[in-house]
């Protein structure tokens, strides 16, 4: 492999993090980068819908910490994409856990709207043991595995002691309100249950200062933008890769080529692999030739990747406040805050105890996001349409005490059955540490060898060692893996 000045590289996946380095080696002065992508779209799990009129994210719908220090609110921005609430200097200088709480909703699963005041202990509780796990950070011995362990404990030690003068039946809510935060929680790692999540490792995740907000039009929007900057004929969609030969060597020069489902075989210099954690863990055997050295594959295999998946329901009237920005449901008999659900097929809704409500609807519509994570959420994709409708009314009926209400539309994500994605995002499981994120983004041959150094990249927002999980993290590993690139042909000469 000749370190020509203008490489042929090619790039596995159309997501943020294929796109993100494809855009800064061609605007760096690489004439020949391609972008080869399984399905027939670009932006991998930034996807936008439609219920109704209404426009909805299938994938991605929060930039987190939106403020200058993040490059995704800098682009969104710079595309006039987002809303002026959004560019308050204010709101980007608060961080998430200075935030004025979301006006929360509560209901019980006999049907009784709980006031505000009343669940508050239960927030604050768990607002202030979320905020503990920081002191675990980098800890190599933790009292408990997992956050979710941690929450469980010292949840009931502080329960018995600080609401020693309520009366029982509200100390149970109460922790059945914990309950349903835990649940919430599960959601935003996309794992099963909290008891997956390293404890230690939690706190490897950096968030960023700002508001989350969303955008206005579509999510989609940004990737129509950054795509724009391409040259036209930079992707192959419906072109999925079979396998990655590399440290091959033909007449005393290492190759590398990209051998497609169709059969398909092209040579070149460099690869960048995007290819979601979900994918990589089911494929990475077929994925490489040769394998993946040990230490790496071992990482892969550490890191979690769970599902978490929304169900948007349209109704024709709100019955929830005006101000309401999320609604938490409480199951009544959960005050051992376990969210372990023993028959899946038949209570799989119970894991369902959040919905946000959709902040841009069309005028006369009025939508809610359901979330639900884990095994229920997987088992869920597979449901009828009409099973899981009937399913999500009920849900809403008895929680309402309403026998009336019926949504107008449903809309539900299936992640985990998407074969190109396996799953939603990563999450530090247990036993995980900052070693197994530097192991996956390590590319390809390792450092000392002898062969052809850069012949296999890795990004995508597995990659990212503190802000994983996200699209801003996918993006910014696009971006590194260009610059590894870029850096290494500024010292090399022609
Ligand atoms: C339900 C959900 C909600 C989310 N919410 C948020 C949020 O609010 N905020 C946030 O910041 N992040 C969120 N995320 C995470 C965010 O969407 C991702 O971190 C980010 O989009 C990942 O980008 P990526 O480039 O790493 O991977 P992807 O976008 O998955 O791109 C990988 C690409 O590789 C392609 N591919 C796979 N296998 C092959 C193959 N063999 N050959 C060729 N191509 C292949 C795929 O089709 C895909 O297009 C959410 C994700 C999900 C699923």
């Amino acid at each position: 492999m000749a370190a020509s000045a203008d490489p042929e590289i090619v790039v596995i996946g159309c997501g943020i993090s294929g796109i993100a380095a494809a855009q800064r080696l061609v605007r760096a002065g690489f004439h020949h980068v391609r972008i080869l992508e399984a399905t027939a779209r670009s932006g991998g799990r930034i996807k936008s819908g439609r219920l109704g009129n209404n426009i909805t994210e299938i994938g991605a719908s929060y930039i987190h910490g939106p403020s200058e220090e993040n490059p995704l609110f800098c682009l969104a921005r710079d595309y006039g994409l987002l809303d002026p609430e959004a560019l308050k200097p204010e709101n980007q200088a608060m961080y998430i856990d200075e935030r004025p709480h979301w006006s929360p909703n509560w209901f019980s699963c006999s049907g009784q709207r709980l006031s505000t005041e009343l669940m508050r202990p239960a927030l604050d509780m768990f607002n202030e043991l979320m905020d503990e796990i920081e002191q675990f950070h980098n800890r190599r011995e933790t009292p408990w595995p997992s956050v979710g362990h941690f929450i469980r404990s010292e949840a009931r030690q502080r329960a018995a002691e600080k609401w020693k003068d309520k009366d029982k039946n509200t100390q149970e809510l109460l922790l059945c309100g914990l309950s349903a935060k835990l649940k919430d929680e599960v959601c935003a790692s996309a794992t099963h249950t909290m008891d997956e999540v390293d404890l230690a490792g939690f706190s490897m995740f950096e968030g960023l200062s700002g508001l989350d907000c969303n955008l206005p039009g579509a999510f989609e929007d940004l990737i129509k933008n950054l795509m724009s900057e391409l040259p036209a004929d930079s992707v192959t969609y419906n072109r999925p890769v079979r396998c990655v030969h590399w440290n091959s060597t033909e007449n005393g020069v290492s190759t590398v080529t990209v051998e497609c489902d169709d059969g398909e075989r092209i040579a070149a210099d460099h690869v960048i692999v995007t290819v979601p954690l979900g994918y990589l863990k089911k494929h990475h055997s077929t994925l490489f030739c040769p394998p993946l050295p040990a230490h790496k594959l071992h990482s892969v295999q550490k890191l979690g990747f769970g599902t978490c998946n929304k169900i948007y329901v349209e109704f024709e009237s709100p019955w929830w406040d005006a101000d309401c920005d999320i609604i938490h449901l409480v199951w009544e008999d959960e005050g051992d805050i376990l969210v372990h659900i023993k028959d899946i097929s038949k209570s799989w809704i119970k894991k369902m105890s959040t919905f946000t409500v959709l902040k841009y609807c069309e005028r006369g519509s009025h939508v809610l996001c359901g979330w639900i994570s884990g095994q229920e959420s997987e088992y869920m994709e597979s449901l009828p349409e009409e099973e899981l409708r009937s399913s999500i009314t009920e849900l809403i009926r008895t929680f309402t005490g309403n026998p009336t209400i019926t949504p107008r539309g449903i809309l539900r994500t299936q992640w985990f059955h998407d074969p190109w994605t396996c799953g939603s995002f990563c999450y530090p499981a247990v036993g995980v540490s900052a070693q197994d994120l530097e192991n996956m983004m390590e590319p390809l041959p390792v450092k000392g060898s002898q062969s052809q150094p850069l012949q296999v990249l890795f990004a995508g927002e597995a990659t990212h060692p503190c802000h994983y999980s996200t699209v801003h993290g996918a993006l910014l590993t696009g971006w590194r893996e260009a610059d590894r690139l870029i850096s290494h042909y500024s010292t090399v000469s022609p």
